[in-house]
């Protein structure tokens, strides 16, 4: 586990304090055992107590969004925003919609947010947010009336230069655009920083949509080409998941030459050994927010299989976690393994649990994780930011062209880190180190800690 007695002490703090968070804690340690090679170099951390500082969110806000569902009966639920830190820039980090959401789950996802979101080079500080409300089975009317009251009190704790809110699970264009028109009335003006994510007639950047799944496909990528002298070209890719991510991760590695044989959700997996037929699946999942079961009743030579996590006994060269947190386990793992991978990396958050990870490790599989390789939704959220200050638009191919170079810049960037710790290739442990000692930094020049 952890050597340092100052790690030991501060990983200990993180568990007495919230013993229930348990997604908390497993970011938190991942994280302390990376800094663990560093921080006898460093007592400067321990003298300022910055590692303290850096496991407690600077600002936690939790309240109540009552709303009126169709048959006129008041529901309520919680909402939530934490704000993790803001040493780099105003807090940035999605909304997540699911009814599995608290707050050790967002405390989870804020944490790993500040590490991406100074991986990506640009200036934002990290933070996460959303609710227990399931927009599944609502109606659009049940849907826009939820986001309101959750805007109406969100509005208060929210802005371009405070905090910047996306999407995340269950928080896409149409629940961006209600949040957004219920900012603009309360504020009584167009402040299109304030959320990112929005559609394009009203402030959103072209490219959003895609950039974690394409951004995901150019780090790994790159991982390939200067690991393995390798490409996508010729390879099987399994990918979980088949919303957002899952679904442009899949349209890039097509495009990069690979063949993509199986999506899932949340009840199930599809398996098209002919390869997936993405205008199908885009169909279902943007066009009538179907179930992936639909796809096999469309598609000859497909079969749908019951339960998500057997999509990872399908063998491929490459796997894309997409769906969401801790669906990898060890036992999955080794069957990745067994069936003679040579890839993973991480589009969801933490789908991949530490044994896992281990798994991949110790058997020699390149393994990019989930807070340098989805950075690029943040990252172009950063450039939707960015034009909105402007009051200016770059074409597709303009944010396209800057997601790539971000992302192949955050490869050499945690690339350079592990071999700067004497673990060359460990890029969990590179993406860390990269990621803290940026926003650390910031911490102790402002005098903050
Ligand atoms: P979506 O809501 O668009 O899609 C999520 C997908 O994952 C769906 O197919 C969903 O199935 C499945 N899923 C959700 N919860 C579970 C669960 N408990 N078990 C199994 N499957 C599940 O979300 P995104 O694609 O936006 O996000 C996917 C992951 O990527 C998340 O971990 C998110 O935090 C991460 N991410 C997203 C970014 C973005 O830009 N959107 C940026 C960076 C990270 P079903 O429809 O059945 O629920």
């Amino acid at each position: 586990m952890l050597n340092s007695e100052y790690l030991q002490r501060v990983y200990s703090q993180v568990v007495t304090r919230d013993p229930d968070q348990k997604e908390f804690h497993q970011a938190v340690l991942e994280v302390l055992e990376s800094l663990d090679l560093i921080v006898d170099k460093h007592p400067e951390y321990e003298a300022n107590g910055v590692i303290e500082s850096f496991v407690e969110p600077e600002r936690v806000v939790t309240f109540r969004v009552p709303w009126v569902d169709d048959q006129g009966k008041v529901q309520v639920n919680r909402g939530y925003r934490v704000q993790f830190n803001s040493a780099i820039g105003p807090y940035k980090g999605g909304l997540r919609f699911h009814p599995t959401v608290n707050l050790s789950i967002l405390k989870f996802l804020g944490f790993e947010q500040i590490l991406k979101n100074s991986l990506t080079g640009l200036p934002i500080g990290g933070a996460k947010g959303g609710s227990d409300f399931d927009p599944k089975g609502k109606s659009d009317a049940e849907v826009m009336r939820f986001c309101q009251s959750f805007m109406t009190e969100l509005y208060r704790h929210i802005g371009q230069f405070t905090d910047v809110p996306a999407g995340d699970i269950g928080v896409g264009a149409r629940e961006i655009g209600y949040l957004f028109g219920q900012y603009r009335r309360i504020r009584d003006a167009h402040e299109a920083g304030i959320l990112t994510g929005k559609g394009l007639t009203y402030g959103g950047s072209l490219a959003r949509t895609e950039a974690t799944g394409y951004g995901l496909c150019y780090l790994t990528a790159e991982m390939l080409k200067c690991m393995k002298n390798d490409s996508f070209a010729g390879k099987t890719v399994v990918i979980s998941g088949s919303g957002n991510v899952a679904i442009f991760a899949a349209e890039k590695a097509m495009a990069l030459g690979a063949k993509v044989v199986a999506l899932s959700d949340s009840n199930g997996f599809v398996h098209d050994p002919n390869g997936i037929q993405l205008d199908v699946v885009k169909d279902i999942k943007l066009g009538h927010r179907g179930r992936i079961k639909e796809y096999a009743e469309r598609v000859a030579g497909s079969t749908y299989t019951e339960g998500f996590r057997g999509i990872w006994t399908i063998p491929c060269d490459i796997a894309l976690p997409c769906a969401t947190q801790n669906e990898i386990d060890e036992d999955i793992a080794k069957t990745i393994v067994k069936n003679g991978a040579m890839a993973v990396a991480e589009g969801a958050n933490m789908p991949c649990r530490p044994e896992a990870i281990r798994v991949f490790q110790e058997a020699g599989l390149l393994f990019a994780p989930a807070k340098a390789a989805n950075a690029g939704g943040v990252a172009t959220s950063a450039l939707e930011m960015c034009q909105n200050s402007m009051r200016y638009s770059w074409t597709f191919e303009e944010v396209d062209a800057k997601l790539k170079s971000i992302m192949e810049h955050i490869f050499h960037n945690i690339y350079d880190a592990s071999k700067d710790c004497g673990v060359t290739g460990d890029l969990v442990v590179g993406a860390n180190i990269a990621g803290f000692k940026k926003v650390v930094d910031a911490m102790l020049a402002q005098g903050i800690v």
